[in-house]
């Protein structure tokens, strides 16, 4: 049996752990405020596993042999658990339809190759079969990347690279390390940290997800502002296609183009499997720390992210939460005597009464500092005055320690919530600065409308969660009860959002991909004509479309 753990069938992460509300009095209060549920009802029990109605898999006996041959028979699975779970991502469109039994085509086997030799034979042996191959990473992504297309005839191999963990090598002199792409975030980090680096790529999905996962779908990490987007820090990689392996050196930076690293960055499987990547790697800082600020407004705290991003000041996350998510954010803590700023809640709040805040309107901000203590020193002291200047004020260490120990928790809420009977799920997207205020207020408008269509009382909430120089990324939450057709409900209004996000000016998303769930975005964002490039690569690195077919286009 291959020992490579996988996350819950029907949901976010390991299984015994979840989102616990009796210990955070304003939760629940706030649910029925936002959306109209009463989380303290029964809620719903699970479908038994043995309760789905799973295809079978039809799996060549002569490829199975073949591939058994390659891996061992013990790395080759077609159980149904196995299946299942690599049939999905974790977008609530996958988890909708898991829960609800309706799996109309799974991956006919799972394989496990122990290492790059064995990845080429296996992609040589399908496509030789004319079967189609879906690397999967983590099984983490929330864009319907993985999903087998629902009338696929051929054969359908899930390719899990989670044998393949370790960190091969660290180039001390050039800060690079080679490492296998299916590592996952904290055994890699472990293994680099062991010798004093980091890569510093903490997504939220950090916990289950891996590095050929981030480098297919182009992730972002929270302290992406410091250490870059994956495809900032992957510089190299090795590709396996049929009979052969792409290499790319990892050079600091070239003018040979067009870039193949940047065609492979984001292809989502499509163009072959990344066995290892060479990538930035950073001495653990001596401070690493976050601090709490806030705004009286919204405004105010987007202008002073983009006042920071132009400063001198370079911290490694800058986030700021509008209004409703403050007040979300505010309803997860629990009940704790520990204050979280010198102050105490209550005299906080006097504080911002005296100042003549409407604090309805208050947004909360985390800013991250890494590095030196003398540089840390002085990035705080250009960011005291720049959120000064925007009449904010500042919590200190307490709050942002609260954020970084939660931060890993906060998907486990969505299964709660789904057990309840409410979809709750994310949409991001990134514009310059100067579309951002618009761009939020169109998105927030559009999912307002698009619940009103459905009757429903919906909810939406919004962070920016990275800073550039031109631009920031808007992370927008959304949830409401859903009614007996969940994903028709759920699809009326993510489309409202994700229209609202091209018409104002963003992308269809800045670091959840394309997959299929935002496919019919993309002539939208590139232009028709940029579509008929890719598929001009898709069709010629590709021709009879084995790997990973139907994804992005
Ligand atoms: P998978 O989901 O297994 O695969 C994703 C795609 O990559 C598929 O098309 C697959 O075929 C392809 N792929 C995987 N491995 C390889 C390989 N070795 N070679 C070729 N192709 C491969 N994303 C962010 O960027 N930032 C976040 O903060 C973030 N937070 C999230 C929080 C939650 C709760 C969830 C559910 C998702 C979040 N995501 C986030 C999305 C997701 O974690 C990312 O898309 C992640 O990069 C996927 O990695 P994975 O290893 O799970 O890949």
């Amino acid at each position: 049996m291959t020992e490579v753990k996988h996350m819950k069938w029907w949901g976010w992460g390991d299984d015994g752990i979840a989102f616990e509300h009796r210990d955070k009095p304003a939760f629940a209060p706030f649910v029925r405020k936002a959306i109209g549920l009463d989380v303290t009802a029964p809620a719903a029990t699970a479908r038994p596993f043995d309760a789905l109605d799973v295809p079978e898999s039809h799996l060549d006996p002569a490829l199975r042999d073949e591939l058994a041959g390659i891996v061992g028979a013990e790395h080759v699975h077609t159980d149904t658990m196995s299946r299942v779970v690599h049939t999905f991502g974790k977008s609530i469109r996958d988890l909708l339809r898991v829960r609800s039994g309706t799996l109309e085509r799974t991956p006919d086997v799972v394989v496990y190759p122990g290492d790059e030799d064995e990845v080429q034979r296996l992609v040589d042996a399908a496509v030789a079969a004319n079967a189609v191959v879906i690397p999967f990473g983590g099984g983490t992504n929330i864009s319907g990347s993985l999903e087998p297309a629902t009338d696929e005839e051929r054969g359908v191999v899930s390719l899990d690279l989670g044998r393949l963990n370790q960190v091969l090598d660290v180039d001390e002199d050039s800060g690079l390390a080679r490492i296998q792409a299916g590592a996952q975030g904290p055994d890699l980090e472990r293994q680099l940290g062991e010798h004093g680096w980091t890569l510093g790529h903490f997504p939220d999905s950090f916990a289950h997800s891996t590095l050929g996962g981030w480098v297919a779908t182009r992730s972002s990490g929270m302290q992406s502002d410091k250490y870059g987007d994956i495809a900032d820090i992957v510089r190299g990689f090795r590709l396996v296609r049929p009979g052969g392996v792409v290499t790319i050196r990892p050079i600091p930076s070239t003018s040979t183009g067009p870039s193949v690293r940047e065609m492979v960055v984001g292809s989502e499987g499509r163009l072959g499997v990344i066995t290892e990547a060479t990538v930035h790697v950073h001495r653990i800082p001596e401070v690493r720390e976050i601090f709490g600020y806030l705004f009286p407004s919204w405004e105010a705290g987007l202008a002073a992210m983009r006042d920071i991003a132009e400063s001198d000041a370079s911290p490694s996350v800058t986030r700021v939460s509008d209004a409703r998510e403050t007040a979300f954010s505010f309803a997860t803590r629990t009940a704790s005597k520990k204050k979280i700023t010198s102050l105490g809640s209550q005299a906080l709040m006097a504080l911002l009464r005296r100042r003549g805040w409407d604090l309805d309107q208050v947004c909360l901000s985390f800013i991250g500092y890494e590095g030196s203590a003398s540089h840390v020193k002085y990035e705080k002291k250009l960011v005291k005055r720049i959120v000064g200047k925007h009449g904010g004020i500042g919590l200190g260490r307490g709050p942002g320690e609260l954020y970084d120990q939660k931060k890993f928790d906060t998907p486990y809420i969505r299964d709660f919530l789904l057990d309840r009977g409410a979809a709750a799920d994310v949409s991001e997207t990134a514009a310059p600065w100067s579309k951002l205020r618009q761009l939020y207020e169109h998105t927030v408008a559009a999912a307002h409308s698009a619940y009103d269509d459905l009757g429903v009382q919906g909810w939406i909430m919004c962070h920016l969660s990275h800073s550039y120089h031109s631009g920031a990324c808007l992370y927008f939450t959304f949830a409401f009860v859903h009614g007996e057709e969940p994903l028709k409900q759920y699809d009326h209004v993510k489309s409202a959002i994700q229209q609202a996000f091209i018409d104002a000016g963003g992308t269809l998303s800045h670091h959840h991909a394309v997959g299929v769930e935002h496919a019919p975005w993309l002539a939208q964002d590139i232009s028709p004509e940029g579509v008929a490039l890719m598929r001009g690569l898709f069709e010629s690195a590709d021709p009879r479309s084995n790997f990973n077919p139907d994804k992005i286009i």
